[in-house]
C-alpha cells in the first residue's frame, strides 16, 4: 500500500522552470541533469518496488526533522517486522573504494553514500524513538542504473547493486508481511511529521527582468512565438496547443519562481511573452482564478 505517493520535487520544478527561462552557469546546468537524473532513478526505483507492496506500507520522499537536523528519505518500506530505508541512486560510471573514500576512476573523490545512509538511519532511528516507537531499520543503498560499478567494494555492506535487485527482489517477496496496527500508526505519525519544504535547499538565483517570458511548448519546450484562434503554434516542432493548459503551464511556473508575487492581469500578459492578448490572459484568470480588487489595484488568487 502506498500511503505517500512521489510527485515532482519542487526544487527540480523550479530547476526545470528556470531552465527555460535563464541561462544556466556550468554549476547550475550541472545541478539541475542531477536533479532530472536522481528523480528518473527514483522512479524507476518505484516502478521496481510496485510488486512487492503486498501486506507492506510505503512512504517516498520524506522530509523529516530530528533535533532540528532535516534530512531527506528516498522510501520508507515499512513491514510487520521491520523499516526498510532505502536511498535511491541512479549513478553511472566506474567508480572504486579506498578506505572510507569513494572515486571515479580518474581519481576524484565523491561523497560516500554510505555516510548519507548511516547518517538518515541514525536521524530515523532517533526520531523514532523520540515520538514512542521502537522498530528495527534495515538501511539500503540501491543503484538502479546497470551502467554503474563499483570495484573494491567492502564485504557486505548494505548496498544492492543492478545486477542484485532480481535476487533481492525474490528475497523480499519470500518475506511474509500483513499490515498491522503498529506499523500503520508509524506510518501516520511519520506522514504528520513530513515538511514541505526543505529551507536547506540552494537554488539558483534569479530576479523576474532577467528571465525570458513567454509561454513553453508542451513538446519540445521552445517558446511558441504564434497564437491564433484560441491556439499557440510551435515554430520549433510544429505542434499547436489550446491556450488553457499552456498558459495554466506558464502561470504555475510564475507562483512557483515568485511564491510572494501577486498574479495581475499586466504581469501574466508580460510573463506569457506578450504572445496573446491580454483579453486572453483574462479570459483564463476569470476562468482559473478569483479576483481580489484592493483600491486601484486588483490581483487573482486561487479560486
Ligand atoms: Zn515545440
Amino acid at each position: 500500500m502506498i500511503m505517500k505517493v512521489r510527485g515532482v520535487p519542487e526544487e527540480l520544478q523550479i530547476l526545470r522552470a528556470l531552465n527555460n527561462r535563464k541561462s544556466f552557469t556550468h554549476q547550475e546546468k550541472t545541478k539541475y541533469l542531477n536533479a532530472e537524473k536522481g528523480y528518473d532513478g527514483e522512479c524507476k526505483f518505484d516502478e521496481w518496488l510496485a510488486p512487492l507492496l503486498n501486506g507492506k506500507i510505503v512512504l517516498n520522499d520524506l522530509l523529516l526533522d530530528y533535533n532540528h537536523t532535516i534530512f531527506q528519505i528516498d522510501s520508507l518500506l515499512l513491514t510487520s517486522e521491520k523499516i526498510i530505508l532505502f536511498e535511491v541512486k541512479n549513478s553511472e560510471g566506474d567508480y572504486y573504494v579506498e578506505g572510507d573514500g569513494w572515486y571515479s576512476l580518474k581519481g576524484k573523490e565523491i561523497n560516500n553514500p554510505l555516510h548519507q545512509l548511516h547518517r538518515n538511519t541514525v536521524l530515523l532511528r532517533g526520531l523514532l524513538r523520540k515520538i514512542g516507537f521502537k522498530i528495527p531499520i534495515d538501511p539500503r543503498l540501491i543503484f538502479m542504473n546497470p551502467e554503474f560499478q563499483l570495484y573494491q567494494t567492502p564485504l557486505d555492506p548494505p548496498i544492492i547493486f543492478p545486477s542484485q535487485l532480481n535476487r533481492f527482489k525474490a528475497e523480499m517477496k519470500k518475506e511474509r508481511s500483513y499490515v498491522n496496527d503498529h506499523m500503520t500508526k508509524i506510518a501516520k505519525h511519520l506522514l504528520k511529521l513530513h515538511l514541505d519544504k526543505n529551507p536547506n535547499t540552494r537554488l539558483p538565483q534569479y530576479n523576474y527582468d532577467e528571465l525570458r517570458k513567454g509561454v513553453s511548448c508542451k513538446s519540445c519546450n521552445a517558446m511558441y512565438e504564434r497564437f491564433s484562434k484560441s491556439f499557440f503554434l510551435c515554430s520549433s516542432c510544429g505542434v499547436q496547443e489550446e491556450y488553457e493548459p499552456a498558459i495554466s503551464r506558464s502561470v504555475y511556473d510564475y507562483e512557483l519562481l515568485f511564491p510572494d508575487k501577486k498574479i495581475t492581469m499586466n504581469t501574466m500578459h508580460d510573463w506569457c511573452g506578450q504572445v496573446v492578448s491580454k483579453k486572453t490572459i483574462q479570459k483564463y484568470l476569470t476562468k482559473e482564478y478569483h479576483l481580489v480588487s484592493s483600491g486601484r489595484s486588483s490581483y487573482y488568487i486561487k479560486s
